[in-house]
């Protein structure tokens, strides 16, 4: 067991610092509002009046901050974590924050022989609570491992990632994708409503259908994109053209404003004008890999 150290006692760094303490860890708790420590002095935690204090006292150091603001001032400002924290000692960063300023502190930390992982977390304050959380982590493979079993304490789905930043790197992935998919899916339900289908069986209609059955993450990006199989055509970029004009056509016939879908169909039309037609609708991953300068491939197809 570990003295651990938690600062950010918020919606999510709360329950987690409970479970962490539930785990049997020693905990020392620290936030700028003292009161959301309530619980866990109540508990037995110890209050420290500073990260710099925490720090001295921990052998892990967690943060549950808001942002990158409150990472940098508590890990690098006075009074913060660095001047505290012995050599030897691990901070992890649970927030979601920046890439950049987690390697600049990974990098400034090396220099006093003190570890740092980012390791930020998805599903909500229900999973901090019930310890149901992703911990998407990135950092030193020895030192995830040595780390690891704190972090079970926080999340059932804990994974190493990549080196230092790049759970970081994927947790704002996700968090961009679902935003897009949301307004995405608000578009097609409001067109689908004004239309004349019923809310929930339009929402049975998109669940029991392939996108809903998760088919693009399950099987299109690993059997399409990463081996690069684009003339293995399952659906024709050409018919979902088709379809995607359909829609947007049933939008203005219903004056539903629908700009992702009209985004969605140029993009379609510059990959049929390049010819694509008849090739796997997954085809469009294509026009993003040349603008972005980048191959989504695996060599392993
Ligand atoms: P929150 O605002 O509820 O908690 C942040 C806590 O940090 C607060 O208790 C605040 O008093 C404390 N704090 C702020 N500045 C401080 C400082 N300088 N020193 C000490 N304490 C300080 O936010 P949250 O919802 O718990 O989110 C925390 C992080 O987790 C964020 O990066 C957020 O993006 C991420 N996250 C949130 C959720 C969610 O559903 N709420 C889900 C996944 C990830």
């Amino acid at each position: 067991m570990s003295r651990v150290g938690f600062i950010g006692l918020g919606n999510m760094g709360g329950p987690m610092a409970l479970n962490v303490a539930k785990a049997g860890h020693t905990m020392v708790v620290t936030d700028i509002r003292r009161e959301a420590a309530k619980p866990h002095l109540d508990q037995g935690a110890q209050w420290a009046d500073s990260p710099k204090a925490l720090a001295q006292a921990s052998e892990i150091v967690f943060t549950s901050l808001p942002g990158p603001r409150e990472v940098e001032s508590v890990a690098l400002g006075p009074g913060g974590i660095l001047e505290g924290a012995a050599r030897g000692a691990v901070y992890v960063d649970l927030s979601t924050s920046s890439a950049t300023l987690i390697r600049r502190i990974h990098y400034i930390y090396a220099e006093r022989g003190v570890d740092v992982l980012d390791a930020p977390v998805s599903g909500g304050v229900p999973g901090a609570r019930s310890g149901k959380l992703a911990v998407l982590v990135g950092g030193d493979d020895a030192l995830y491992w040595r780390i690891k079993p704190v972090l079970d304490a926080i999340g059932d789905k804990v994974m190493r990632v990549g080196e230092i930043g790049c759970g970081t790197i994927a947790k704002l992935v996700h968090n961009m994708v679902s935003a897009c998919a949301r307004m995405a899916i608000a578009e097609g339900m409001t067109l689908g409503v004004k239309a004349g289908v019923k809310p929930e069986a339009l929402l049975d209609a998109l669940q029991r259908s392939s996108f809903g059955q998760g088919r693009v993450l399950k099987e299109m990006i690993p059997n399409t994109v990463f081996p690069g199989n684009f003339d293995t055509v399952n659906f024709a970029l050409e018919l979902l053209r088709k379809d995607v004009g359909l829609a947007t056509e049933l939008g203005r016939e219903y004056h539903v404003p629908m700009m992702i879908a009209a985004l969605a169909e140029q993009q379609l039309e510059e990959a049929l004008r390049r010819g694509w037609g008849q090739r796997d609708s997954n085809s469009i991953f294509l026009l993003q890999e040349e603008r972005a300068g980048v191959h989504l491939r695996t060599g392993k197809g």
